[in-house]
């Protein structure tokens, strides 16, 4: 036993860890001894009482105990070792595919052993496989285990043993007082949650009487408690980030007279939305502190006239604004409009793009560092290491969801200087449930589109079945005779670009036989940059009547006159996925229409997934579905971030959480800044973008 370690110390400090299982603990985020306490079993096995064999039920993991009285290899299609195990109650069988001679003879007729497994159905009588083995004497009963037994996760070559005796360690050192324990009295006990300690110990060690339903579900208050204090030291850590970052000046801006030339140059009026979020960008503009919001709004509510209408005021006033796109195709495509808008209002315009060669980047990279006004527009090109701003004011961001969180925050450094930051605007089309952006978000303020422009009409939604691809091919001939532009899309099926590439070329070959008088087009990544632009701009022309694409045309591409998508293996896509694509038509004075193609047979999940996007177009709507569905990670980016944020929390189970996670991080950084600063070391001081150390 380790008495001299602490919960701050490193592993190491415990008796029996080196090098070598420091690394293993490593790759499980444990690297101080505190951090195994936070380290929460996945379920637990009940060791504590032996099951009568004759009240086991299949599908039950437990423990039995039993003499063989038979004991046999048995050649069935897979020789196995099966032995009879039989207590009075009843009697099962013990099956065994990989074993050798001396386990067969520990296992011999006569011998009295415990097993611990889950017993399943076999053909005569219930089974345990491959279940763990005591042998027992007879003549000195052994003990059950005093305390349910926890199961962790791991990782390769570190064994749930090696787990336990560790924690049992940690656990010795949280002695029996309230160690470690960072809440007030005054936010614990109203919501009833156990001390630290009790909680810890409970979790890892829980009495053989605890409702192990309950814990499976972790519903129970020990753990309950454990998730809010998560939660919260999550909150508390972005709501210091954001405190910090307004600690900054930035440029403090309004007025002019740009912006109703550009309104005038756009060619429609804007909604009463556009207008309302204009209006609270525009409090942030002139404020004087980093403004730091994100603009939610559905696809097709008019984001990018937003930006560039916020843009103006800084352009005006001598600073520069970058607005980053998350694909070359859409950068390009903002590019295009926002020359057309603004260089006949003699703004500057410079596109950059990862495509962009040396030789061509240098000049633009000077523009850029020069201390004029411009507008500078491309994909995470904008933000790299050796791009410098003579004199950004603001970063907008489309499309934020296509970013990790941790890459939004990596971002904020950029055009920062002794005591400056530039503001930032947000925008995402993808929209998330309000509690769950609270959360995520904690440190951006939130306006939200919410309403689309006129005269916008649903897009009409069928699923059919891939079997009547030939009448949907006739369709198209009559949909292109009245000038309808129309999508094909052909998603990814294998996780690989050129396989999806290939699929979209050799559709694009049978459509174009199938249409002899349309005209074709097609756009996949694997094309030269080139050509991609060439594609899109004949699209966009018109020139191209049906354009055959992967999902490279899902993310904020614009063709209002496009008012017909197909969508290929659409029963593979996610439901937010579907709904982007789906927003690439029905930007046009024309009723659109959808088809998502599917290849029977249809599993539940898809078939309530396309039951969805037949019902509504509402984008809020989807995504409460799909949080439903799927669960949070993939709503917020995390899954583009890597690593999962949470070490035990789940923010769709513990959705009911948030409100009180709220108040509490709001109580304490008022009441007690320091204890607040503990709890996100804590949980996140390996994560130094959330403000560990
Ligand atoms: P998103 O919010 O998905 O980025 P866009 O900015 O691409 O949407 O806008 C979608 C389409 O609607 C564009 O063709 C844009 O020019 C048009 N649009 C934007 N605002 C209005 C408006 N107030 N009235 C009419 N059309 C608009
Ligand atoms: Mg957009």
């Amino acid at each position: 036993m380790a008495t001299t370690a602490s919960l701050d110390a490193p592993v190491t400090a415990l008796s029996g860890v080196g090098p070598r299982l420091a690394e293993s603990l490593a790759k499980l985020r444990i690297a101080r001894v505190g951090d195994l306490l936070f380290h929460l079993p996945l379920r637990y096995e009940d060791r504590t009482r032996l099951t009568p064999i004759g009240a086991l039920r299949p599908h039950q993991g437990a423990l039995i105990e039993g003499t063989i009285d038979v004991s046999q290899v048995v050649f069935g299609r897979r020789r196995a070792l099966l032995c009879r195990l039989s207590d009075g109650s009843g009697a099962l069988h013990l099956r065994f595919f990989h074993f050798n001679a001396q386990q067969q003879q520990r296992l011999a007729q006569g011998r009295r052993v415990r097993c611990f497994g889950e017993a399943r159905r076999g053909p005569h009588t219930l089974e345990m496989v491959h279940p763990e083995i005591q042998l027992i004497d007879p003549d000195q009963p052994a003990a059950v285990e005093a305390e349910l037994t926890p199961v962790y996760p791991t990782t390769e070559g570190l064994h749930q043993a090696r787990l336990r005796r560790l924690t049992d360690q940690a656990l010795a050192l949280l002695g029996d007082d309230d160690a470690g324990e960072l809440l007030p009295p005054a936010l614990r006990e109203p919501l009833a949650m156990p001390t630290l300690a009790d909680a810890l110990r409970f979790v890892h060690r829980p009495p053989p009487d605890a409702d192990l339903a309950m814990l499976a579900e972790s519903m129970h208050p020990a753990q309950r408690r454990l998730v809010f204090e998560e939660l919260l030291a999550h909150q508390l850590s972005l709501k210091r980030l954001r405190e910090a970052a307004r600690r900054f000046d930035a440029p403090r801006v309004s007025g002019g007279s740009l912006r109703a030339r550009l309104l005038e140059a756009l060619g429609f009026a804007l909604t009463g939305a556009q207008q309302r979020v204009i209006g609270e960008i525009d409090a942030d503009l002139d404020a004087g502190v980093p403004m730091l919001r994100l603009l939610q709004g559905d696809v097709g509510a008019g984001k990018t006239a937003v930006a560039a209408a916020v843009a103006c005021a800084l352009l005006e006033q001598g600073y520069q604004v970058a607005m980053m796109a998350p694909t070359e195709l859409l950068a390009e495509q903002h590019g295009a409009n926002l020359r057309r808008w603004f260089e006949p209002l003699g703004v500057d315009i410079v596109q950059l793009t990862s495509r962009a060669t040396k030789r061509q980047r240098a000049p633009l990279l000077a523009r850029l560092a020069e201390p004029a006004p411009l507008l500078a527009v491309g994909t995470h090109a904008l933000f790299q290491q050796d791009v410098v701003y003579g004199r950004l004011g603001l970063i907008i961001v489309d499309e934020q969801h296509r970013f990790g969180v941790d890459q939004r925050l990596a971002l904020r450094d950029k055009g920062a200087s002794d005591g400056f930051r530039p503001h930032q605007l947000i925008m995402t089309a993808t929209p998330i449930p309000r509690t769950l952006a609270m959360t995520a978000y904690a440190d951006l303020d939130v306006s939200v589109l919410d309403e689309l422009p006129p005269n916008r009409k649903p897009v009409r939604t069928v699923v059919m079945n891939e079997s009547r691809r030939a009448d949907l091919v006739a369709r198209i001939v009559d949909a292109t005779a009245e000038g309808r532009q129309v999508y094909w899309v052909c998603p990814l099926i294998e996780e690989s670009e050129q396989l999806e590439s290939q699929a979209a070329t050799e559709t694009a070959e049978q459509l174009a036989a199938a249409l002899p008088d349309v005209r074709v087009g097609l756009v996949h990544g694997r094309l030269a940059d080139r050509d991609k632009d060439a594609a899109m701009a004949a699209f966009a022309a018109g020139e191209t009547q049906l354009l055959v694409a992967t999902t490279v045309v899902e993310v904020g591409v614009d063709v209002p006159n496009a008012s017909l998508m197909v969508i290929e293996n659409a029963e593979r896509l996610g439901l937010s996925q579907l709904h982007q694509l789906r927003g690439r038509v029905g930007r046009g004075a024309r009723h659109a229409d959808c088809v998502l193609l599917y290849k029977a047979p249809l599993s539940a999940l898809a078939r309530q997934r396309l039951e969805v996007m037949r019902e509504t177009t509402d984008g809020f709507l989807i995504a409460d579905r799909d949080l439903a569905l799927r669960g949070p990670g993939e709503l917020l980016g995390t899954r583009q971030a890597g690593a999962a944020q949470f070490r035990i929390a789940d923010l769709s189970r513990d959705a009911a959480l948030l409100g009180e996670v709220r108040r509490g991080a709001e109580w304490l950084l008022a009441e007690h800044p320091t204890i607040a600063a503990r709890l996100v070391e804590r949980w996140l001081a390996d994560r130094v973008e959330y403000g560990g150390v």
